[in-house]
């Protein structure tokens, strides 16, 4: 699966302690980032994680440009939902094409915990059968 992971600069320590702790159910999977968060994920756990802009600077919508030619399985993403974002535009197109394209999207820590024992449990196999169509 490829999976999507972003952070906003308050939930980057949440994002953090999520990849390691599910470290081995994440090396499986062909990983994306944004910029800063790639880099930080990587440096915590040594995945290696393809970095996109900076979300500020366009990696949300390279994301988004992703999954609009179904190149991209799930999205990860730890919203800040208390601080104002500059690219607040960016965000709500990003989510609106995962619900475009039905991609499967969690926007926080309890719906990540939920996603990634369902990725394990090979509950978005059905994203397989799509690609290969
Ligand atoms: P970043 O982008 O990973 O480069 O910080 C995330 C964001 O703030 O949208």
């Amino acid at each position: 699966m490829k999976i999507a992971l972003i952070a906003h600069d308050e939930k980057k320590k949440e994002m953090i302690t999520f990849t390691v702790s599910y470290k081995h159910i994440l090396a499986q999977h062909e990983l994306f980032a944004t910029g800063t968060t790639g880099t930080r994920i990587t440096e915590a756990t040594g995945l290696d994680v393809y970095r996109f802009n900076s979300g500020p600077l366009g990696g949300d919508q390279q994301i988004g440009a992703k999954i609009s030619e179904n190149e991209m399985d799930l999205v990860i993403f730890f919203k800040d939902p208390l601080t104002a974002q500059p690219h607040e535009p960016d965000i709500s197109a990003l989510m609106r094409l995962c619900d475009v394209y039905q991609i499967p999207l969690v926007t926080n820590l309890a719906g990540a915990e939920v996603m990634i024992r369902a990725l394990e449990a090979g509950f978005f196999q059905w994203r397989d059968v799509i690609e290969n169509h």
